[in-house]
């Protein structure tokens, strides 16, 4: 999703989120690294340690006019009863998502704001200047926001990494949020492509269609698999059950769609967990075929190491 949010949605999505991180507490280094907290559920991945982060939560009016562009009202209207949700409103979530991995921590996009991920991140019991790097799936306005607090890196130790086509379109054609945050770091940040890894064990595959570059990451670790899967499918109904349903803020909307058909396909066959960014909190589940398209089952009890 790009940042374009109204003023109020805009507001509501700050006022989800202390405006002040919150203090550390006392007790996070202790807890439990499974089970749910407000703002960080974690699970494990073979050794790895994997952290869904809720930097934030807004309600958006009008959905059909934001996940079903090219689709009849009376269709919209059954699908979502059908499934026991509204056609008036829908929810957003925005979940970045920590790895740590052999000795690396690394964080996959930055939500709205560097107060909202910060406090995320303290509820995990981590610091900003714990990270080692930062991996942005692609540089719309809601993965890109936490990056720099005013004019100073928030992740002062991180390294950055990001996909090499989704840099070069943002560079080319020139943006608000990109100069802002992404610019800045240019400098410390490496590109890949499709196949190539950020750490052992964790693999970018291209998805683009939501923007020209965007990638989903494929975490492997003792046998066990996680897909960040970013933006691929935002919706967990709408973009789930008809992969072609047109997304307003699919940059490409036939390319969006044929990468959810591929790799939600390849989830759903090879029973691969999922993180989607903005699917409800804890953002995790499994994918199965369903009619012609998919459906999410949110996790449970699975993962907990
Ligand atoms: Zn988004």
């Amino acid at each position: 999703m790009p940042l374009s949010l109204t003023r109020r949605q805009a507001l509501a999505a700050t006022a989800a989120a202390p405006l002040v991180a919150a203090p550390l507490p006392a007790l996070a280094q202790d807890a439990p690294m499974t089970g749910p907290t407000s703002k960080a559920r974690t699970f494990k991945v073979g050794d790895m340690t994997v952290t869904t982060l809720l930097a934030g939560t807004a309600a958006r009016d009008e959905p059909q006019t934001i996940f079903g562009l090219n689709v009849d009202p009376d269709e919209f209207a059954a699908v979502s009863e059908a499934n026991f949700i509204g056609t008036d409103m829908a929810q957003f979530y925005f979940t970045p998502t920590v790895v740590r991995t052999g000795g690396n921590t690394i964080l996959f996009d930055t939500g709205l704001n560097p107060d909202a991920i910060t406090a995320a991140l303290a509820e995990a019991g981590l610091s900003p200047d714990d990270i080692t790097h930062v991996v942005l799936t692609h540089m719309h306005g809601d993965h890109i926001g936490g990056l720099m607090t005013e004019s100073t890196p928030t992740f002062s130790n991180a390294a950055y990494v990001t996909g090499q086509a989704e840099f070069d379109h943002w560079a080319a054609a020139g943006n608000e949020g990109f100069d802002a945050k992404v610019k800045p770091l240019a400098e410390k940040m490496s590109f890949l492509g499709d196949g190539d890894a950020v750490a052992s064990g964790v693999t970018a595959m291209a998805a683009f269609g939501h923007t020209p570059g965007h990638m989903t990451y494929m975490l492997e670790s003792g046998g066990a698999q996680l897909l960040l899967a970013a933006d691929l499918a935002n919706h967990y109904v709408w973009s789930l059950a008809y992969p072609d349903w047109e997304v307003r803020f699919d940059m490409d909307k036939a390319a969006a769609a044929a990468s959810r058909r591929k790799i939600l396909g390849m989830l759903a066959a090879d029973r691969v967990p999922v993180v989607g960014y903005h699917l409800p909190f804890p953002a995790a589940g499994f994918v199965e075929t369903r009619d012609d398209g998919f459906r999410f089952v949110p996790v449970s009890y699975q993962m907990m190491g």
